[in-house]
């Protein structure tokens, strides 16, 4: 018999920041299943936000009937009004907006925002000691000292949700971090793994987000097809597990059938495996630090037959490199990294450049910064607000002088 998970689990409120995206609506799928189990008032809703999708927003907040929705673009403020008039669920518009609605009193949150556009938010839900499912890995890479200083003070706590970070923080459970040897995070490869140099030159923003084993949002499925992804996943790592740079690892494995790896001082590792489903790891962090049923799809080992492991290739996937070596250079540097990423990989589905244009634009933005300071210490939240600004808009330029 599995145990049902117990009422601290199942009444606790929760705000989901992005929840029409793939991420968000995968957490719902997971309230929808957990409702259908143990009762309509299952999981209560305290707040659902999302940016332009007023439609959407609007049908979940019918249908999961939270106190409050949200959209960030407050042109859609009127829209969203009307969608929900007479349904008793409160309506809110604009950036300020979903800051407030991290802050009202859920003690978990989902913070699947895409982007940097996602650090206030969760700094917002971090302060007030909200247990944070933290999706939106931009926010660990241009400001993860803020996030975590933050958590530190709220008293909260952070479960990753990415499914490698899932992975490990599972593995890692009760597990002395000074008895690690090597954390190690795989990648399926993308859909170019086994693409030349020449066809990557032609790929095309379809063909970019067409991931072989996952569904998931524009912007992180061509973070994969770059293998960018994997890089702000070191990042990512470094920022929730504590450890430096040469004990993190990444290896390429086609089938996602293994999430992530902790190898021990002793020789053991502890790997956890599962479908490629973001509702298991997803699951975890909801139930978190109990269990919870899922519908999502069973192993089956016999069947799959094979797992193979390859290194990932730095000539045709430069950003893995790139993102290495940010690491190294600091907090600055991460920050550079993400924010011009963000606008290349923007400029790409928007086809402006080329796909291999990406990693070129995102190394002229480092080389750029490192000219103008190498300085580690860059204070509080303002001052990273700037140095993501000032890294968009050299990548904005690049663009232009890229323009296909
Ligand atoms: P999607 O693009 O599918 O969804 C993004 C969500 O954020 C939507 O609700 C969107 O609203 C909202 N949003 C977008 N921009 C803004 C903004 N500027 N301000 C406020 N809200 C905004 O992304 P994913 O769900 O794929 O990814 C979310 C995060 O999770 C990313 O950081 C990604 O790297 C990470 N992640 C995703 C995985 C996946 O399987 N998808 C796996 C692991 C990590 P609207 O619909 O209105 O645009
Ligand atoms: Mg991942």
């Amino acid at each position: 018999m599995i145990r049902p998970p117990s009422d601290a689990v199942l009444a606790r409120p929760v705000t989901i920041l992005g929840a029409t995206g793939s991420v968000g609506l995968a957490t719902l799928d997971l309230i929808a299943e957990a409702r259908a189990r143990w009762g309509e008032d299952a999981i209560p809703i305290e707040a659902l936000t999302a940016r332009t999708s007023v439609d959407e927003l609007a049908a979940l907040a019918k249908k999961f009937r939270p106190k409050l929705a949200v959209v960030s673009d407050p042109s859609y403020r009127r829209a969203l009004e009307s969608a929900l008039a007479g349904t008793g669920v409160e309506v809110a518009a604009g950036d300020p907006a979903v800051i407030e609605a991290a802050q009202r009193p859920a003690p978990w949150v989902m913070s699947a925002i895409v982007g940097a556009a996602g650090l206030e938010p969760t700094l917002a839900a971090a302060r007030r000691g909200a247990a944070i499912a933290i999706a939106n890995k931009e926010a660990l890479v241009c400001a993860g000292d803020l996030v975590t200083a933050e958590v530190a003070r709220g008293g909260g706590a952070l479960l990753p949700v990415d499914s490698e970070h899932n992975a490990i923080f599972q593995a890692l459970r009760d597990e002395d971090l000074d008895r690690v040897e090597k954390i190690t995070l795989t990648a399926s490869g993308g859909p170019f793994r086994t693409w030349t140099l020449a066809e990557m030159a032609r790929a095309t923003p379809e063909q970019a987000v067409a991931h072989p084993n996952w569904s998931m949002g524009a912007k992180i499925s061509v973070d994969s097809a770059t293998l960018m992804n994997k890089g702000l996943e070191l990042i990512e790592a470094r920022c929730l597990f504590g450890v430096e740079t040469a004990r993190l690892d990444a290896v390429v494995h086609p089938q996602s059938v293994v999430h992530g790896l902790v190898a021990f001082c002793d020789g053991s590792v502890l790997a956890q495996l599962g479908a490629a489903d973001m509702r298991i790891p997803i699951a975890s962090a909801l139930a978190w630090p109990e269990r919870t049923p899922t519908d999502a799809p069973r192993l089956d080992l016999a069947a799959l037959r094979e797992l193979t492991f390859e290194p990932p290739d730095p000539v045709r996937f430069p950003c893995l490199e790139l993102a290495r070596h940010a690491m190294e250079s600091g907090h600055q540097a991460t920050a550079v990294l993400n924010a011009a990423n963000e606008e290349a990989v923007a400029a790409f589905l928007d086809r402006k450049i080329a796909f291999l244009d990406i990693p070129r634009i995102v190394e002229e933005a480092l080389t750029a910064h490192a000219g103008v300071s190498t300085s580690d210490d860059i204070g509080g939240l303002a001052e990273r607000l700037d140095l993501d600004r000032a890294a968009r808009k050299i990548a904005r330029d690049a663009v232009g002088l890229a323009a296909v």
